[in-house]
């Protein structure tokens, strides 16, 4: 596993054997493109450090100004080992810039590169597709909505509407939407929790921020797909 320190490693540049910092695209002294590194994490693709409170605009005029850099007409008179390089490190620079742009797959990226498990994953490796733990305190909620989409969709099969059902069903999606907001206002808050222990070097601080962060995304996740199957079910 890579760590944020690593970050630091020095290579040379293949055609003027500059020492440069590993990750850029370019050679710092004289502009070649550089082979990607396969070590490389997306936040090494902008020279971030590991962390989530990044400045979105930021992030946008860095990934432009890379991708023109990096665009094929610039290469059209380069050697094809060049052209090559160029299109891997464009490749590379569009999934660094789709998974860091939103804060949710930004968080979970982050949470992978650190090791943590979320429950997405302990579900896909063990195939079986068991269905998520529902989180304790929405108990009450899911088996009460679960009764209404339940109910819904019979009266859809009869042909059937109920007003009284289908108004019960937009409340509880309006309920579980503020959730969702929810989740995201605590999220952020945990970013500044997790930079602030990264800043520090404070282990624990930092495995402290990441359980927090998996379990709320595992929970948000898990809102997610109740919003999305009263909606399916609402045919809205
Ligand atoms: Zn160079």
């Amino acid at each position: 596993m890579q760590t944020a320190e690593q970050q630091s490693v020095k290579t040379a540049c293949w055609s003027c054997g500059s020492e440069r910092a590993a990750g850029l695209p370019f050679c710092d002294a004289c502009g070649k493109v550089q082979p990607p590194d396969p070590g490389l994490t997306y936040f090494d693709v902008f020279g971030l450090p590991w962390k989530l409170g990044l400045d979105p605009s930021a992030l946008e005029r860095a990934f432009y100004k890379l991708s023109r850099k990096l665009h094929p007409d610039v290469y059209a008179q380069a050697s094809a080992q060049e052209q090559q390089w160029s299109l891997e490190q464009t490749s590379l620079l569009n999934d660094a810039y789709r998974t860091l742009k939103d804060p949710v797959t930004r968080t979970e990226y982050l949470l992978r590169l650190e090791g943590v498990e979320m429950q997405q994953e302990r579900a896909r490796e063990s195939e079986a597709k068991k269905e998520p733990r529902i989180p304790p305190d929405l108990l009450e909620e899911v088996f009460e909505l679960n009764l209404q989409l339940e109910e819904m969709r019979m009266n859809q099969k009869m042909g059937e509407d109920d007003p009284q059902l289908r108004g019960d069903l937009e409340r509880a999606r309006t309920l579980f939407e503020g959730q969702l907001a929810d989740a995201d206002r605590q999220l952020r808050t945990l970013w500044s929790e997790w930079d602030a222990a990264l800043d520090a070097q404070d282990r624990p601080a930092q495995t402290e921020a990441k359980n927090r962060m998996a379990s709320l995304l595992d929970r948000r996740r898990y809102v997610r797909n109740l919003v999305r199957d009263v909606n399916e079910t609402l045919g809205t």
